[in-house]
This record gives structure tokens, C-alpha cells and sequence, in this order.
């Protein structure tokens, strides 16, 4: 029941935050994060009509999408790049790629298995130094560098805001406007293997914030899932 009134409660959110931003909600897609959660849960939140799934641990993701194969399951955590090959094989979308290293081998590999791969590349926008991607002021250049690469399409791009308490998520409102900013500067650019058209930001604690400012895929955890793990 827990995870049937939250997910209405959050798509009802997510709704209100679409129209007072003079937004359409069918434009928002809600990828609910079940790293903390168990197979339960997932199957209760697929029998209540949700199909999108993050995950951040490359082996795990592999195991939930041999149980649930017609599940959307996106890659949300760092990447490391002897776990790639998983990856490439089980994700829809990778909203990590936080380095060019990790472009090379997503590249590699998704030609060794003749896909093309779905990405978004992580920026840093608040500067937090443990927190991963790839410096605002870097970003144009690396996707200059990764224009090369087969296989891998970077379809936008990814952030995380700083933890602030909650119902201090008006804090962090400027970290979304900074990365909206620069998908609109990169869709002005022409890259061979780049469209703009996603911008994955906004968690249990500040998605509203960032669906005003433009997000098209927040990722919700701990607002739908109770903690299990
Ligand atoms: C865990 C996680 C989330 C979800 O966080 P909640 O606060 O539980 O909603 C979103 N994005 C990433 C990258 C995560 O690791």
C-alpha cells in the first residue's frame, strides 16, 4: 500500500510542479531509484504501472533486469570501467558518464555488442569536490574530445545537488538553473553524436525545484521505497 500512495503522491507532485512552471507533466519521466530497495517492492511498483528504475551498482542492475527484462533500468552511479560491459548490456540510459575514460570504453563496448549507447554526461555544477562529474566550464570541450567515439550517443545531462536539510531545497534551485543553461548553450552547438533533449536532475528532496527549472527525468528513491537494505 506504502508504495502505491507514494508514487501517486510524488506523480501528483510532479504534476503541480509542471503547471506552475507552464509545463506539460507527460513531458517528465519518473525513474524511481530502488538501489535501497528489494525485489518486493520493485514488483509491487511494477504492478502499479511504474517501469522505469535507477540503479547504482552495475552487478545489481544486471540482476534486476534478468528478473524484470521489460523494465527500464538506468545506470544513476558511478561507473566503474571494468563493469561497463554489464552495463552497456542491461541499461536503457547511463546518466553517469563522468569522465572521458569512461566514454572510451562505454564506446568499445556497445560497438563490440553493435549498439549505440544512451548516455547523459554528469556535471559537477556545485562544485562539491566528492561529488563526480565533469566541471561546468570543461563540459563543451569533453564533448568535443568525444565526438569521435561510435557507439555512444549523449541524448543530455545529469546532476546532483548538494544535500541541504529538507525544506531547504530552495538552496540548490541555482545548481538546475546553471545546468539548464548550459543544455540550452550546447543545443546551440552541433556535435555528431550529441542531442540535447534530457536533463536528469532533481531527487526526493528537490525534484519540484528542478522540474520549474526544466527537468525532463528526476530520480526518486527514498520518497517511494521504504529503506530495506
Ligand atoms: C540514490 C540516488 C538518487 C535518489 O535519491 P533519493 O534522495 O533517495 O531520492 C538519485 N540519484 C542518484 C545519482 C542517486 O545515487
Amino acid at each position: 500500500m506504502e508504495i502505491q500512495e507514494n508514487l501517486s503522491s510524488i506523480k501528483q507532485r510532479i504534476s503541480a510542479a509542471a503547471s506552475r512552471s507552464g509545463r506539460d507533466a507527460a513531458e517528465i519521466k519518473l525513474v524511481a531509484v530502488s538501489k535501497m530497495t528489494g525485489i518486493m517492492e520493485i514488483s509491487e511498483a511494477i504492478s502499479f504501472g511504474q517501469h522505469d528504475f535507477g540503479e547504482n551498482r552495475a552487478l545489481q542492475l544486471r540482476t534486476r533486469k534478468q528478473l524484470f527484462p521489460s523494465e527500464n533500468w538506468h545506470m544513476i552511479g558511478r561507473l566503474q570501467t571494468n563493469k561497463v560491459k554489464e552495463v552497456v548490456e542491461n541499461a536503457c540510459l547511463i546518466h553517469s558518464v563522468d569522465r572521458m575514460e569512461l566514454a572510451k570504453e562505454i564506446s568499445k563496448r556497445s560497438l563490440q555488442s553493435g549498439i549505440i549507447m544512451p548516455c547523459l554526461l554528469q556535471v559537477n555544477i556545485s562544485g562539491e569536490e566528492q561529488k563526480a562529474g565533469i566541471k561546468k566550464e570543461d563540459t563543451v570541450d569533453f564533448l568535443k574530445e568525444a565526438e569521435n567515439l561510435k557507439g555512444i550517443v549523449f541524448y543530455g545531462l545529469m546532476t546532483m545537488a548538494p544535500e541541504v536539510p529538507i525544506g531547504e531545497a530552495e538552496k540548490v534551485r541555482y545548481v538546475f538553473k546553471e545546468l539548464k543553461e548550459l543544455f540550452d548553450t550546447i543545443k546551440t552547438m552541433s556535435f555528431a553524436n550529441v542531442m540535447m533533449k534530457e536533463l536528469s536532475m532533481g531527487m526526493s528532496n528537490d525534484f519540484e525545484i528542478a522540474i520549474e527549472e526544466g527537468a525532463t527525468i528526476v530520480r526518486i528513491g527514498s520518497a517511494i521505497f521504504p529503506k530495506i537494505m
